[in-house]
């Protein structure tokens, strides 16, 4: 957590804005027209290493805090580190992972009344969890928590597991379209495999790496590193909507790799799905999280059943 954890003013200058993307080489409903109805509008998050404050949208940064709300903790019995015996009965803090304010995500829907979303994770294993860090989503009103906010630092965890504690990053939530990876249903991938390749052969591109997505991000498909695993809400029985994946990794080459992030030795030649990373700022990409084995934990909501209920899946 940087210091300067000073609420302030959630409107103003934001330190970084939609980052500027190349265009795909390829119109997919032309090639595939069997994906017709398949895109989805996403918010690519970006995260890179920096100083966000409370009054910005961060992932592992600083929250908008009532002062008259306890800080989150974990108590769970079942808690340890991977390669460690557990941990001990004392309550952990949980950190922070996500924060959206929504003048930053016009594509995110907030429930009624709120435009503030906060995540928090307790940064240990659970074992009886899917082996992921438990998280608490939370839905605010900007105006009601700025005018009680807290000053000063939250507690610290007193243990944690470092593939679950993300470094301070700033966002730019840059507004995309992609097509499913992962989701592709079973039918359709078997049928569009073999054309897929052909296009790589024949064009250079590939399918998946300049029309599908699997970085942090706001709606689209989640960023699936193992099969697809949806969630049925609890309280209605229907399919839950994606609502954002953090995953552990960030594009470092390749289309969705932002066009002033490129290596500029490259120069203008290099095409859009060939493009490398500027070394200079690569070690600034993501939140530093492992996730276990480079996955992800993707969340949920339904927004039918009161209270918008959430829940997670993770994957490693
Ligand atoms: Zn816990
Ligand atoms: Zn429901």
């Amino acid at each position: 957590m940087p210091s300067g954890h000073t609420p302030q003013a959630p409107a103003g200058d934001r330190p970084t804005g939609p980052r500027p993307l190349a265009p795909i080489p390829f119109d997919v409903e032309a090639v595939f027209p069997e994906l017709k109805g398949a895109s989805r509008a996403v918010t690519l998050l970006y995260p890179r290493a920096g100083q966000p404050g409370p009054g910005d949208s961060s992932v592992g940064g600083p929250l908008l805090w009532p002062a008259d709300e306890p800080w989150p903790t974990c108590a769970e019995p079942d808690h340890y580190k991977p390669l460690d015996s557990p941990v001990g009965p004392e309550p952990v803090a949980m950190v922070p992972v996500v924060q959206l304010y929504a003048r930053d995500v016009p594509g995110l829907a907030f429930p009624a009344g709120t435009d503030l979303l906060q995540i928090l994770w307790c940064p240990l294993v659970h074992q009886d969890d899917q082996y992921a860090a438990g998280p608490r989503l939370l839905w605010r009103s900007t105006e009601q928590t700025a005018a009680g906010a807290v000053a000063g630092e939250p507690p610290r965890p007193h243990t944690a597991e470092e593939d679950y504690l993300p470094r301070a990053c700033t966002v730019s939530p840059t507004a995309a379209v992609e097509y499913p990876n992962r989701d592709l249903p079973e039918g359709l991938a078997d049928l569009l495999g073999e054309r897929f390749e052909a296009m790589e052969a024949e064009r250079g591109y590939d399918y998946f790496a300049v029309a599908t997505t699997q970085q942090s991000k706001v709606g689209g498909y989640p960023g699936w590193t193992q099969q697809p695993d949806w969630p049925d809400c609890a309280g209605c029985g229907t399919r839950m909507e994606h609502l954002l994946s953090i995953t552990a990794t960030e594009p470092g080459g390749g289309r969705w790799l932002p066009l002033d992030d490129r290596d500029p030795r490259g120069g203008a030649a290099v095409p859009s799905w060939l493009a490398e990373a500027d070394p200079a700022v690569l070690d600034t990409f993501g939140h530093g999280m492992c996730l276990g084995d480079l996955g992800g934990m993707y969340f949920f909501v339904c927004r039918v059943c009161p209270g918008t209920p959430y829940t997670h899946r993770y994957d490693c």
